[in-house]
């Protein structure tokens, strides 16, 4: 089919709105495409979402905002600046952490105030201070090659990665390493190891099983900041649905496309539920790999197998409190840890069990916007990640629920009094809640888990194995899961639809 309406004289089709359905739609539009976005849920911004409840305003998805480069990127792409659409502010500390002996240890951007924090460890704090510095230059070369080829070139597989880095792949990218194990060598301290192992989260994996090179991610942070949108996360969809109506691009809403449409060995538009067909050159699904290809695509299980090493990375029992009183022991961030965090991981990721002492993070973002609870009362998030849904042996609400209230208990002993008698507000989503809202893959909420054994910490590659003209964009492809890197995603997904139209040509 053709499109008069842009000047390539081509029509694409994304199908969801989350940050990797909106970043491929802007940079597609950049590149001269006749861009519609069908998202199914009535506004914009998939797992980036908002709830407000009695004067409280809660983020449901994500807090924590990183490389903001890659952001900036995007608008650039499109001819525009970020900070026209969305402000960002410091968040300093940069994380609280709660031991359950009573030790807290702040991490800071700041040096001067990271060196003095390590000074309430044992042992001697100019080794602890040596150490940290070490680990940091090691996470740093990590970041680089990372940044250089898998993140700038948009590499997808390991023969893209061996062609790319050749000889460095091996010996310089740390995979002899898991990301425990390479932390394990640099610190001798058992809180650092735990606060430093516990930046997993931002990709909903196991320390234990995923490559020592994904330690890049505390580097990430402490060299480039961790952020809040002002006004509340969700503001970051607010000014990418202004962009999308500066630049015209068309979105539908409340549109779930139940079918890709195919023909041979490509793909030729979408059905909506409504039965409504919208033709394409190019389908880009935002929709996650697995769920796609079972439910649009009705693939045969044969192909469906081959898909099997992209597990669903980590799920989460997200619980909104808002509480008459304000505890003043938090920071913005704060995570409590688990009396062992090894068996924490070992519950979620190998057993598939709810754990039973979780490391638990909570986010108090009145601490930076005073906005998001009325005066005198808390905004509190806390988010302990679970194993995603097994379809074959589902846990109860119930469970889910004991869940809470194991974690409440442990919030209440380490030093939040009373929490549930302050509550005044709750809201709850399990596993269950969120594989609904946004059609992820058994409620995963970091799209594909990195586990070096499984799956070499890849995820599904941007283009379709099977439909030259199918694309994925989002937490389920390469380069995964977080804001950061699903919006990373759409534009090197535009960037391969751009190559495939010029092989085409
Ligand atoms: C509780 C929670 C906390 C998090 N914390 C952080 C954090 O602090 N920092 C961070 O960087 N990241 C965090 N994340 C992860 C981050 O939110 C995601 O990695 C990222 O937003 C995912 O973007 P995505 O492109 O994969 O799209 P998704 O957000 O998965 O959106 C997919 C979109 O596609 C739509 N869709 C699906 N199927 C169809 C269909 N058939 N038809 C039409 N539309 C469809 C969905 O409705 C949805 O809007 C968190 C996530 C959660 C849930």
């Amino acid at each position: 089919m053709s499109s008069s309406s842009s000047p390539r004289g081509k029509k694409v089709i994304v199908v969801g709105a989350g940050l990797g359905g909106l970043s491929a739609a802007v940079s597609l539009h950049a590149e001269g495409f006749d861009v519609e976005l069908v998202e199914k849920n009535e506004r914009i911004g998939g797992k980036l979402n908002f709830k407000e409840i009695d004067g409280f305003g809660f983020d449901l998805g994500p807090s924590i905002f990183t490389l903001p480069q890659f952001f900036e990127s995007l608008w650039e792409r499109a001819g525009k600046k970020m900070e026209d659409y969305v402000q960002l502010e410091p968040v300093t500390p940069h994380w609280r952490n709660f031991f359950e002996d009573g030790l807290v240890l702040d991490l800071y951007e700041e040096m001067d105030q990271m060196q003095k924090e390590l000074e309430k460890l044992q042992g001697d704090p100019e080794k602890h201070w040596k150490q940290f510095q070490q680990f940091l230059a090691y996470g740093r070369d990590q970041y680089e090659l990372v940044d250089e080829g898998y993140f700038a070139e948009g590499l997808d597989t390991l023969w893209e990665m061996l062609r790319y880095y050749k000889l460095r792949l091996i010996t310089k990218m740390d995979h002899s390493n898991s990301m425990s194990g390479a932390i394990e060598k640099h610190f001798d301290d058992p809180y650092l190891r735990m606060i430093f192992e516990y930046f997993i989260k931002y990709v909903g994996s196991s320390a234990k099983d995923a490559p020592g090179y994904m330690n890049l991610m505390s580097l990430i942070q402490f060299d480039y900041g961790l952020w809040y949108v002002k006004g509340g996360m969700y503001n970051l969809a607010r000014g990418l649905d202004k962009l999308l109506a500066d630049l015209g691009v068309k979105v539908r809403l409340d549109s779930e496309v139940e079918k890709i449409n195919q023909s041979g060995k490509t793909v030729t538009g979408v059905t909506l539920k409504s039965g409504e067909t919208l033709p394409a050159d190019y389908v880009v699904c935002n929709m996650e790999v697995i769920p796609a290809y079972k439910k649009l695509l009705s693939e045969p299980p044969k192909f469906m197998k081959k898909l099997e090493k992209y597990k669903p990375a980590c799920s989460g029992l997200v619980i909104h409190l808002g509480t008459d009183k304000i505890y003043d022991q938090l920071a913005h961030h704060n995570f409590f840890y688990s009396k062992n965090q090894n068996k924490h991981f070992d519950s979620v990721f190998q057993q598939g069990k709810l754990p039973e002492d979780p490391t638990i993070y909570l986010v108090a973002p009145t601490r930076t916007d005073p906005s998001k609870a009325p005066e005198g009362h808390d905004n509190i998030k806390i988010l302990p990640h679970i194993p995603p849904i097994d379809p074959e042996n589902p846990h109860t609400h119930e469970e889910y629920m004991a869940l809470k209230e194991r974690v409440i208990d442990k919030l209440e002993r380490m030093g939040l009094t009373d929490l549930r008698k302050h509550t005044v507000v709750e809201d709850v989503l399990t596993p269950v809640d969120i594989e609904q809202m946004y059609n992820s893959n058994q409620g995963s909420i970091y799209g594909v888990v990195s586990d070096w054994k499984l799956n070499q910490a890849f995820k599904a590659p941007k283009q379709s194995s099977k439909y030259k003209n199918l694309f994925f964009t989002g937490g389920s492809v390469n380069p995964g899961g977080g804001m950061p890197m699903a919006i990373l995603c759409g534009q090197k997904v535009s960037d391969r639809v751009v190559k495939q139209e010029a092989k085409m040509a």
